[in-house]
């Protein structure tokens, strides 16, 4: 396997060394083929806002794999699955359930290239919305953490239609549609970023992408493939309160399987095939076992009645511990945090904007992420991603994991 690994983000290079090859997970805690035990702060990428393992959600494979695990058909329990979509995503009031992130975005943008009969999209510097030839243009995550944010292998031909504009530049991305609004099918953009290290949007920052879009007749697309169900149940669409065309989601409502959708009204979403004319296809989509798990994962969720409150809790901990022990130790960096998702940024002060992101210390936060792994905290081995808690963390995590920052912290500043 190139790298050793079968996704770039899962190599470490960037912090040096190979990566621990995981064996287990429970909970909050992951084990490596040694035996050794980590708090993870990855959770699958996002994926993971019950912990590993957990019990509804392994009953859930477990059962549904008993009774087939694929049939490229109908099943009622993808009705379910839908519903539940439907019910929790304001804007959404329908729903194509695919594979993966990356298959989401690139299907939205072709429902909107399609709906709209233009070819241009923009994206904003730093955000990343998976692989897709479009979308891989000025990336953020993986992309950017290995110097390749524009891929080779991507037809010049299709960079052209893809636009770039500044995240959180609400007067840039308005002079943007107002000149050249006429050409675009759609804006996509993460409701707050997660890809360049978390990055919130401004408020009105996105009340611009919204009436901006409106104005140009392009559609506006999150991507919620991070902040679906994790910043709010209802996504960062529910939180900022702002609606936009088609929504792509993944990661939690997969619960680890592979499974992602993307919705909208059903004005927009019945042009695709069968109902319209915009192609799209799979034969694992809705795949019975992912739907299983990512039913049993949204169920008992939404069972939890104060879930979100008790993530923001323990984002809020996280965070004021890192700032503690920034403070304390002198080294220079900050913390951005929407509710369970963070990113603790060194040999900067302030980052809101993806230039920002750039300035930081990538030799710091290498030395940052060995000694927390030493400490016993499997981190994003990147400066460029989020840290995730989830709802099998507790407060002695959060403190331990608080402590073990100071005392890292206190190292590199000697
Ligand atoms: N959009 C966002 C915001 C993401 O963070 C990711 C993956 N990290 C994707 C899309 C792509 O998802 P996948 O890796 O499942 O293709």
């Amino acid at each position: 396997m190139p790298g050793g690994v079968n996704s770039p983000v899962r190599s470490w290079r960037a912090v040096g060394g190979d990566p621990v090859v995981l064996a287990r997970g429970s909970g909050a805690r992951v084990y490596d083929e040694d035996g050794r035990s980590y708090v993870d702060l990855v959770g699958s990428w996002g994926a993971l806002l019950l912990g590993h393992a957990h019990p509804d959600v392994v009953r859930a494979i477990a059962a549904r794999a008993e009774l087939g695990s694929s049939f490229g058909a109908p099943t009622a329990l993808e009705v379910e699955l839908a519903s539940a979509i439907v019910r929790l995503v304001p804007s959404v009031e329908q729903i194509r359930l695919v594979s993966s992130g990356t298959e989401a975005t690139m299907s939205a943008l072709r429902l909107a290239r399609g709906v709209t009969g233009r070819d241009r999209i923009v994206k904003f510097e730093g955000c990343y919305h998976g692989h897709g030839d479009s979308l891989l243009v000025k990336a953020g995550s993986g992309a950017l953490t290995f110097g390749v944010p524009d891929s080779p292998g991507i037809p010049a031909a299709l960079a052209e239609l893809t636009l770039i504009a500044q995240y959180n530049d609400a007067d840039g991305v308005r002079r943007l549609l107002r000149a050249r609004g006429h050409e675009i099918a759609a804006v996509i953009v993460e409701p707050v970023a997660g890809n360049m290290g978390v990055v919130p949007a401004a408020e009105e920052f996105l009340a611009a992408l919204r009436e901006e879009t409106a104005r140009a007749g392009c559609l506006l697309v999150f991507d919620e493939v991070i902040t679906g169900f994790r910043v709010d149940l209802g996504g960062a669409q529910a939180l900022y309160g702002i609606r936009p065309d088609l929504t792509c989601l993944g990661k939690i409502v997969g619960g680890g399987m592979p499974l992602a959708a993307f919705g909208g009204s059903r004005e927009i979403m019945r042009n695709l095939a069968p109902e319209g004319p915009v192609y799209q296809a799979g034969t694992l989509s809705g795949n019975p076992v992912s739907v299983a798990a990512g039913l049993a994962t949204l169920r008992a969720i939404d069972a939890l009645p104060d879930a979100h409150a008790r993530l923001d809790r323990l984002g809020a901990s996280a965070e004021a511990a890192l700032r503690e022990a920034l403070q304390a130790s002198g080294v220079t960096g900050c913390v951005n945090r929407v509710g369970s998702m963070l990113t603790l940024f060194l040999g900067t002060d302030r980052v809101g904007s993806f230039e920002d992101a750039t300035r930081t210390d990538p030799v710091l936060f290498a030395r940052f992420f060995r000694g927390m792994l030493e400490a016993g905290f499997y981190l994003p081995p990147s400066q460029f991603e989020a840290m995730f808690l989830s709802l099998a963390h507790t407060s002695a995590d959060v403190g331990d994991f608080g402590r073990a920052a100071g005392k890292t912290l206190r190292r590199l500043a000697r």
